[in-house]
């Protein structure tokens, strides 16, 4: 691997730890600015999401949004929480709660795929609270 190479997907991971959020493929490149290409971002997103260091999560808005695992390992995602996105401010958080589905005998699940939108904490409370 190039010494380049390994600067980008740090810049990538940094920027992902640094956001409170979880963040979209657009959020990243705006934070990156020139300094790294699309196509780049796309695949360095890609190679966490199979190194079990970030999980994807399709929004109700049908975009992609990128956030870090905390307990994941390489090849295997172990999370079932659900996603919450916030209709005022855009946010969009990987809510605490682990989830127990009950499955049908035999069953097994692979990924899953919660999602929630509403209204965050602070956006409820804000006196600026306005429905959409
Ligand atoms: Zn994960
Ligand atoms: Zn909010
Ligand atoms: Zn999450």
């Amino acid at each position: 691997m190039a010494k380049r190479n390994t600067t980008t997907k740090q810049l990538i991971l940094d920027s992902l730890k640094n956001s409170k959020s979880a963040v979209s493929q657009e959020i990243l490149q705006k934070e990156l600015g020139e300094a790294v290409d699309r196509a780049t971002i796309y695949r360095v997103l890609n190679s966490f999401c199979e190194d079990g260091i970030v999980h994807k999560i399709l929004g109700d808005d049908g975009k992609y949004y990128f956030a870090v695992c905390v307990n994941c390992s390489e090849k295997k995602h172990k999370h079932n929480h659900f996603h919450f996105r916030c209709l005022s401010c855009g946010k969009i958080e990987c809510l605490p709660n682990e989830m127990e589905v009950k499955l049908p005998e035999g069953y097994q699940s692979v990924n899953f795929n919660g999602f929630i939108s509403g209204y965050c904490a602070n956006c409820s409370n804000s006196s600026l609270f306005k429905q959409q």
